[in-house]
């Protein structure tokens, strides 16, 4: 199966599971571990100062005021990834806390969670500067990072937030509009691709289909959103 292409054609009423064919050269550094839960924190604490350290992107460790790590829930069933830290991310060193993460906040409550429920992380842990796209060093620099973090937590599901993690999770060039609204997998996690919340704020008539996304992601959990 080419790199990129589900297996299944999903149509808006029945949503298709899609085996993403990965291509492994793209996911050397992963590998789905099953720790003890006490564990987690320890090895993600671990990680944490390894990445506080690294100087791999040399303009981004030059510019960063410093490396934005993941946050939440260490034994979370459900994992984000968003693009790069921005300013405020950068300044707090918390993913997700400008105003696109007060909207993934909104999303999460809608989804009847806390943030502390979910692991949050991104492709990126420093801020390219004036919050550009990662280009593709960046994100192969930091991958080993990411793959870590996904390891460690082992969750059942994967949301990326918008292309950038799309694309480089699943090596895939589909635009979001192309990957939403159907299952991929990495390792034991399912994945779900949907609009980013930056995205959202620029196009608001956009959220109907987050909603939607949400809705099939936690459908396929077993809960049902629109239950009062
Ligand atoms: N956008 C992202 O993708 N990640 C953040 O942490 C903040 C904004």
């Amino acid at each position: 199966m080419p790199r990129g292409k589900p297996s299944g054609v999903a149509s808006r009423s029945t949503p298709a599971t899609a085996e993403l064919a990965l291509d492994p050269t793209r996911c050397q550094t992963f590998k789905p571990l099953d720790l003890p839960p006490a564990d987690r924190l320890m090895q993600l604490a671990q990680w944490q100062e390894r990445v506080a350290q690294c100087v791999r992107c040399q303009e981004l460790a030059t510019t960063r005021k410093q490396t934005v790590f993941g946050v939440g829930n260490p034994n979370a069933k459900l994992l984000f990834v968003g693009e790069a830290p921005g300013a405020d991310e950068d300044a707090q060193g918390e993913p997700f806390v400008g105003r696109a993460g007060q909207l993934l906040n909104d999303i999460i409550k809608a989804c009847k969670l806390k943030r502390e429920d979910v692991y949050i992380c991104n492709v990126l842990r420093c801020r390219p500067p004036g919050n550009r796209v990662p280009s593709l060093q960046e994100a192969e620099n930091c991958r080993e990072y990411l793959d870590a973090q996904i390891g460690i937590v082992n969750p059942d599901y994967i949301v990326c937030w918008g292309s950038t993690a799309a694309k480089n999770l699943l090596g895939s060039e589909d635009t979001i509009g192309k990957l939403r609204r159907k299952f991929f997998t990495y390792g034991r996690a399912k994945v779900l691709c949907t609009y980013h919340p930056s995205y959202l704020l620029r196009n608001p008539a956009a959220k109907k289909d987050v909603w939607d996304d949400m809705k099939l992601l936690f459908m396929d959990m077993g809960i049902d959103l629109t239950a009062k």
